[in-house]
């Protein structure tokens, strides 16, 4: 088998185990529907920031499965997004019944809570906070990934308390640190 055949009866494979991870396409998009088949080459996870789906997945899904299969909602379950924001994984879906609810929402809502621990671009721990498009990433993928000014982690609430004064009194650490277009 060529690694597209290979990778697409691997995808088949996995949403077979978890279902609610088909892709039919951005459910937020007009002309969404679920008549045709779903992707073949494509799932939910890869709506996920890299770094987040290697320290997540699998175990997210098995977690999730778990809650739907009290209520017989595994193959009913849809996501309507997932997405980063301010540097936080969200998670958003479409219902679930009311006696799994809260933990549905538990589930997801901690993962979003874990997520600003985790780099977005590896899935080590993170150690700094990129400025600008907020985003939690680990040393080296600071220094090698991204571009433009970070702070450690432990700076952040001085940072938030008066950004202003952080910058001025850090200026020549961040410019320092941070890597320009063309480094
Ligand atoms: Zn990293």
């Amino acid at each position: 088998m060529d690694e597209e055949t290979l990778n697409k009866a691997k995808i088949k494979e996995y949403c077979e185990k978890y279902p609610f991870l088909r892709w039919y396409g951005d459910p937020l998009y007009m002309g969404y529907s679920e008549d045709g088949e779903p992707a073949d080459d494509y799932t939910w996870e890869d709506e996920m920031p890299e770094g987040w789906r290697k320290a997540f997945c699998p175990q997210i899904w098995d977690e999730l499965k778990a809650i739907l299969e009290k209520a017989d909602y595994v193959d009913k379950f849809r996501f309507a997004q997932i997405k980063e924001k301010w540097g936080e994984l969200r998670m958003y879906h479409c219902g679930a019944p009311e006696q799994i609810y809260d933990e549905v929402e538990e589930l997801l809502n901690d993962y979003s809570k874990r997520s600003v621990d985790v780099c977005i671009d590896c899935g080590e721990p993170s150690t700094r906070m990129m400025l600008g498009w907020i985003k939690y990433v680990c040393d080296d993928c600071a220094k090698t990934k991204e571009l433009g000014w970070h702070i450690p982690k432990s700076d952040i609430d001085a940072f938030y308390e008066d950004r202003d004064a952080y910058i001025e009194t850090h200026k020549a650490e961040l410019d320092a640190n941070c890597r320009h277009y063309g480094d």
